[in-house]
């Protein structure tokens, strides 16, 4: 078991503006700092990623309600936690243990269920398999280890019968069973705010008591327990399913920022009261949400969805996840063309930076060369600022902007008309850049089945560069008028030409 201390207890001398423990009710655990500082709502402040073991860790996200397609939502959620879990994993080499609990049992997978004339289990199964696919499709990696409700049945009820046989809980006529949270004195410790979602009922004991085990409903599947028939209310599932999974304890709690109050603060509650702790998730991530123009949130409530399908038909997965790192995942993300052009555009200058790269080095071999130490050193300042960032609550935007100093920089260098040639600084510039954006999940590599179709626009787009230069020498504005009409029908096909005096390079804009 692992032993928590409170804030303040221990000696932090570089960490600034940390309140002092009395106002904060976020327990400091005892191990390893990884040097990682994230926000955590609890503590209302960063604090020090401290593991128990320095190289491995516990994470849990609260996965998909299935029963209906996810939408853009889902997709910024789910890919900026990808992008959290791969920079712990790839950028700090922590061996990350990831779950997600899937609700496959819920009032909504009845209901269409119910409505369409469809086994329940059906609809969740459907809805379930398109979620793996789109996230796939998003470059999302998938959980090590999925927790499905319908599994954990007995897990959960044997949790339940410990809070009720510890009176931390209280079962009702109809078979109800809530948390009774008078006897948690820490509930609401994640949010300051106490405003009740919670149904009101003249069974409660108390206004914000909540229900882990609901009492058999006509229609509706139950299980029958020693209090009655019934089935797992929403929240009790994740914490019995976490327990199952990883024990008393764990370091990441995940989910959209909507999951904070109430479906954490009740896990938390539940979860200490069966644990017999003060502090059950010592890490809570929470993502912002994707709004539409205006600020209006995304969600089916308000029926301006987009789905991730549709997205891939306009945008690229690439495009989605670089305008997921320049927005942060704490931060509200905007969805508008213009985000998502100038997240395309910004992806877009890495990929022409990478291919002029590769061009400049292998072009001019011929040329004696020099190593630049100005060069090396701007690029092991810029990776020593970037992994600092990255260590400071994951500041992705702020690596992807001091990214795109640096290869304006160096591009400066690749175009410049001079005799001075530099292979090695900029090979290790080019690597570094792709090393950064493959390990937070961009792919930048073109897949198989556009090989044929790229040898074909490299050999066009070569053939238009030698015309082009010709008739540039020449003055022949019909030739390059003709090669502007070229230009402008392969960007109408996705693909841009950017033109140079010494090379012209290409990327597909989708
Ligand atoms: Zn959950």
């Amino acid at each position: 078991m692992r032993k928590i201390l409170p804030i303040f207890s221990r000696k932090l001398s570089h960490v600034c503006n940390l309140k002092p423990y009395k106002e904060t009710k976020w327990l400091m655990p005892i191990g390893n700092p990884t040097g990682l500082y994230v926000y955590n709502c609890v503590a209302e402040q960063k604090v020090p990623v401290i593991l128990n073991d320095p190289h491995i860790a516990t994470w849990y996200s609260c996965g998909p309600t299935v029963y209906d397609s996810a939408h853009l939502g889902h997709a910024s959620c789910y890919v900026k936690l990808d992008i959290v879990q791969r920079i712990l994993k790839t950028f700090l080499n922590i061996k990350l243990v990831t779950a997600m609990g899937v609700t496959d049992i819920d009032d909504k997978i009845i209901r269409k269920g119910l409505n369409t004339n469809t086994d329940y289990r059906t609809v969740a199964k459907q809805y379930e398999h398109e979620f793996w696919l789109d996230m796939a499709k998003l470059n999302v990696e998938k959980p090590m280890i999925i927790t499905r409700v319908s599994d954990h049945i007995s897990s959960i009820e044997s949790f339940v019968k410990t809070l009720l046989d510890n009176q931390q809980a209280y079962a009702t006529n109809d078979g109800t069973v809530y948390f009774d949270t008078s006897k948690f004195p820490y509930y609401g410790k994640l949010q300051k705010m106490q405003d009740s979602s919670e149904p009101i009922s003249k069974h409660k004991r108390n206004n914000m008591d909540f229900a882990l085990w609901k009492g058999h409903k006509p229609d509706e599947p139950y299980w029958t327990t020693s209090w009655g028939k019934g089935r797992p209310g929403w929240h009790i599932e994740c914490s019995a399913m976490v327990s199952k999974v990883f024990g008393s304890q764990i370091d990441f709690h995940a989910g959209g920022i909507d999951l904070l109050f109430p479906h954490h603060e009740n896990e938390e509650a539940q979860s200490c009261a069966y644990h017999n702790k003060r502090q059950w998730a010592n890490y809570w991530i929470h993502v912002g949400h994707l709004h539409v123009k205006g600020d209006v949130k995304m969600s089916k409530s308000l029926k301006n969805t987009v789905s991730i399908p549709t997205l891939l038909e306009t945008y690229s997965a690439d495009t989605f996840r670089m305008a997921c790192l320049m927005s942060n995942y704490r931060y509200p993300m905007e969805f508008t063309d213009e985000v998502m052009k100038t997240a395309e555009e910004v992806l877009n200058k890495f990929k022409f930076f990478l291919k002029d790269a590769y061009v400049y080095v292998n072009n001019n071999a011929t040329q004696s060369a020099d190593y630049a130490d100005t060069m090396l050193d701007i690029l092991w300042r810029e990776e020593e600022a970037n992994l600092e960032a990255l260590k400071a609550d994951f500041d992705t935007a702020t690596c992807i902007n001091s990214l795109l100093f640096l290869i304006s920089s160096t591009h400066k260098i690749i175009k410049a008309d001079t005799a001075e040639f530099y292979p090695v600084p900029i090979v290790l510039i080019a690597d570094y850049i792709t090393n950064f954006l493959t390990k937070l999940g961009l792919k930048l590599q073109d897949t198989s089945e556009q090989s044929i179709s790229n040898s074909l626009i490299d050999t066009l787009v070569e053939f238009r560069h030698s015309v082009r230069t010709n008739a540039l020498g020449k003055k022949d504005k019909e030739l390059l008028s003709a090669c502007d009409v070229v230009r402008d029908k392969m960007k109408s096909l996705k693909v841009q030409i950017n033109d140079s005096n010494k090379t012209a390079s290409w990327v597909f804009t989708k």
